[in-house]
């Protein structure tokens, strides 16, 4: 039994998976366990590892940050390895910075990740694997695991932030080349919602998972839009469905991030949430739901610092103020009255091949460092970054005519979506919230309103860059694309 008694936004979530799933959905799903203290991990882990729990070994997994646990002066591997001793469970403990010989802090999902820690394990039988920490770790266990195929032995994951989706998602975010990818994933079997870690996270990365979230306030209209266009091939509102009714909780919790610790309730309450959007992507087979046009700009910020070797500002944070951008760019869609589609005519494939070269040669790689170079220094960090670039123009490139190739198709009938405009626009009005209240969301919790306040300090230049090459970071179509296809620039539809 898993004990999710006493919070409200947990049952919530029992409830609804349970009248919009049908069982054999459910059954693929994650299990949540909201625990607050080591008697209830204990029970949980009773629970999780099954026939497993006394014929283990299992192999833990931390990153090699020291994390308190919240409880007494234990770290969260200390507590959970003393937890496995008590029980006479064997266990492996595998500091995941040691296995890639980087220090802990530059733990980051990647292919190049993967495939270390998979020779690493290769060889060896599967057995039960518990994950202690955050997303990334997450993503690179997960995705290991996959590709392994260990996929019938007992697989948890205890998150000790409230960062980001990855918990209870099918899917792994992997950077490749400085572009991210998803990647359909192994599932995680058993999630620990143990509050006494996640309330003893910074507050950066619990505000930061709350970013992460107001995504789906935007990124609807993204699926609703491709699909309406002819540009996606499919689309449902199952996912709207398991997420609206945490609207209100959403919403509710905004202000109970500026204090640490975060109360309670507010942890748990996101924590179901967090939860949720995992699983919300899972059902739906992608992770459009909530990863449209404000990702493919944070994505695209990514790019620009991977490549140039410097350090990743918070995906949530830059999610959120992405949200934004996306939030005024469909007020904005929201006001046009009429839409001509058939008068913008579709580039040619040596037209779009040549704009993504532009862009990514002239992007601003080198941050607030841009504005003293001269033309000869720029020339030469350029060179040393060329490479890392060509590889990344063929993916973007190869992923956008893919896109391309639909949206040549959709043109040729898309007087239907202008004329049904009047009612699409009413149903996305449903989906998208206005930017005023993304804004006051945001202001709230927080989080950063522009970006020089990311947890990297982040110039308008760059951000600006982002928006623009937004179209291009993936083969999804997002309101961007549209933008794009109007003949605009996206980053004139949002007030950066
Ligand atoms: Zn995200």
């Amino acid at each position: 039994m898993r004990n999710n008694s006493g919070s409200s936004a947990f049952a919530l979530l029992e409830s609804t998976l349970a009248s919009e799933l049908s069982k054999e959905l459910r059954n693929g799903c994650t299990v949540n366990h909201l625990i607050r203290n080591g008697d209830e991990l204990k029970n949980a882990l009773h629970v999780a590892l099954g026939e497993h729990y006394s014929n283990a070994p299992i192999l833990i997994f931390s990153d090699g940050v020291k994390k308190h646990s919240g409880v007494d002066s234990f770290s969260i591997d200390e507590l959970f390895q003393n937890l496995c001793k008590q029980e006479d469970i064997s266990f492996e403990g595998i500091n995941l910075s040691e296995v890639l010989s980087c220090k802990p802090i530059d733990v980051h999902a990647s292919v190049g990740a993967v495939e270390v820690l998979k020779a690493f394990l290769q060889g060896q039988s599967p057995v039960p694997v518990v994950v202690l920490g955050s997303g990334s770790i997450t993503d690179i266990v997960k995705h290991t695991l996959q590709e392994l195929k260990w996929t019938s032995t007992p697989f948890i994951v205890l998150p000790t932030a409230l960062t980001v989706t990855a918990f209870t998602s099918h899917f792994a975010v992997l950077e490749e080349a400085g572009a991210k990818r998803t990647r359909v994933s192994r599932n995680v079997d058993t999630c620990f919602w143990f509050t006494p870690v996640l309330a003893s996270a910074p507050i950066d990365m619990t505000r930061a998972g709350y970013g992460d979230l107001l995504a789906r306030f935007v990124a609807y209209g993204d699926w609703y839009l491709a699909w309406k266009l002819g540009v996606a091939v499919r689309y449902d509102e199952l996912a709207f469905r398991l997420m609206e009714p945490f609207s209100f909780h959403l919403r509710h919790h905004a202000a109970a991030l500026v204090q640490w610790p975060v109360p309670s309730d507010a942890i748990e309450d996101l924590s179901a949430i967090l939860a949720m959007a995992g699983i919300a992507m899972s059902v739906s087979g992608e992770t459009t739901p909530l990863s449209g046009y404000e990702h493919t700009i944070s994505h695209a910020l990514d790019y620009l610092r991977l490549t140039s070797g410097r350090p990743l500002a918070w995906h949530g944070q830059q999610v959120a103020l992405a949200s934004l951008a996306s939030a005024e760019s469909y007020d904005h869609l929201l006001s046009l009255e009429q839409i001509d589609l058939q008068s913008a005519r579709p580039h040619g494939d040596e037209r779009i091949k040549k704009t993504i070269y532009q862009l990514l040669q002239t992007a601003p790689y080198f941050g607030a460092g841009e504005f003293g170079l001269s033309a000869d220094e720029r020339k030469a960090g350029m060179e040393k970054m060329q490479s890392g670039i060509a590889q990344a123009c063929e993916l973007f490139t190869q992923d956008y005519l893919k896109k391309h190739s639909h949206w040549l198709k959709a043109h040729s009938d898309i007087s239907k979506f202008e004329q049904e405009w009047p009612s699409i626009r009413e149903h996305l009005r449903k989906l998208v919230i206005t930017a005023a209240e993304m804004q006051t969301l945001i202001e709230l919790s927080g989080l950063a309103l522009v970006p020089e306040q990311l947890s990297q300090p982040t110039t308008a230049l760059e951000y600006r860059w982002a928006v623009r090459f937004a179209p291009f970071v993936r083969a999804r179509m997002s309101l961007a694309d549209l933008i794009y296809w109007l003949a605009d620039d996206p980053a004139l539809w949002a007030t950066i």
